[in-house]
């Protein structure tokens, strides 16, 4: 019976929602404008969060046909440090983990377009591939970052959960990808992507404290600063969000400032355990 509470009790305070403040952030989507999360770009979904490279092209395309810019994370940071308002249609486009497919579907399709993205990355798993994920290598990610239109933010050494990690290890894990991937690009890295979206006040004040000028959140799940620069809501991309003609994408970017809060839970959640067993594999 112990036993059994104290697995209840446990699952309990690893709910995001006891860690993270529960205020939602409407008023943040007031300030920001829609940042995109995509994880990978396919020819073949293998997932829900998986969008096909066809449906990709669709939404860009469509972005541009009603007047929307892409804006670079160094774009982004300026207006916010300005305090300055965002142009009145413009996109920040991310994508998490660094996969491969970025570069072989989502890079191009920018590129013919001229449009701006940025790719947030594992640094511990540039270049490692499993039977089920291909991350981009070290060579891509620098041709990406000398093209002008891709910008790199840090998505943790190891993606572990800064939940379940001391003080120490989230440290590292913040200075030494940052330190990484600045040396492979050549370029300042300013932003950060929480793992699983999970942050709380302590785990923001590690991110300052690191140097990064903001960082984003999966979902909308809340916080109480003002613009919050540490837990900028994100909406999460995903086949479902591409159904009949990209109809809910394009909702919820025409749409975003008035949303429900309720519209941005997190619905990122890892598949199965396997995904994210990339520690020790060979580069
Ligand atoms: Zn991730």
């Amino acid at each position: 019976m112990r036993k059994i509470f104290l697995t209840v009790f446990f699952i309990f305070l690893l709910s995001p929602s006891v860690f993270a403040a529960t205020k939602q952030t409407k008023e943040n989507r007031a300030y920001f404008p829609p940042v995109i999360m995509y994880h990978d770009i396919k020819s073949k979904a293998m997932n829900e969060f998986d969008v096909l490279a066809k449906d990709f092209a669709a939404q860009l395309d469509w972005l541009k046909n009603n007047g929307y810019q892409t804006l670079s994370i160094e774009e982004f940071i300026s207006y916010v440090k300005q305090g300055k308002d965002f142009p009145e249609k413009s996109v920040l486009i991310t994508f998490d983990d660094g996969y491969s497919g970025v570069y072989h579907y989502a890079f191009p399709e920018l590129k013919k377009r001229g449009m701006k993205a940025t790719v947030c990355i594992i640094t511990d798993v540039i270049g490692v591939f499993t039977t089920v994920y291909v991350h981009v290598t070290e060579k891509q990610l620098k041709n990406m970052a000398k093209s002008g239109l891709i910008s790199i933010a840090s998505h943790t050494m190891s993606h572990s959960d800064f939940y379940l990690i001391d003080e120490r290890a989230r440290k590292k894990e913040l200075e030494d990808s940052k330190k990484i991937l600045e040396k492979i690009t050549g370029k300042k890295v300013q932003a950060f992507v929480y793992p699983y979206g999970n942050y709380n006040k302590e785990i923001i004040e590690a991110v300052k404290s690191a140097g990064y000028a903001l960082s984003f959140a999966v979902g909308d799940n809340g916080y109480c600063d003002e613009p919050a620069r540490y837990s900028i809501p994100r909406i999460s991309m995903g086949l479902e969000l591409c159904k009949d003609d990209q109809k809910l994408f394009k909702q919820y970017i025409k749409e975003y400032k008035d949303m429900p809060a309720d519209a941005f839970i997190d619905r990122w959640k890892p598949l199965s355990e396997d995904m994210w067993r990339w520690q020790g594999q060979e580069k």
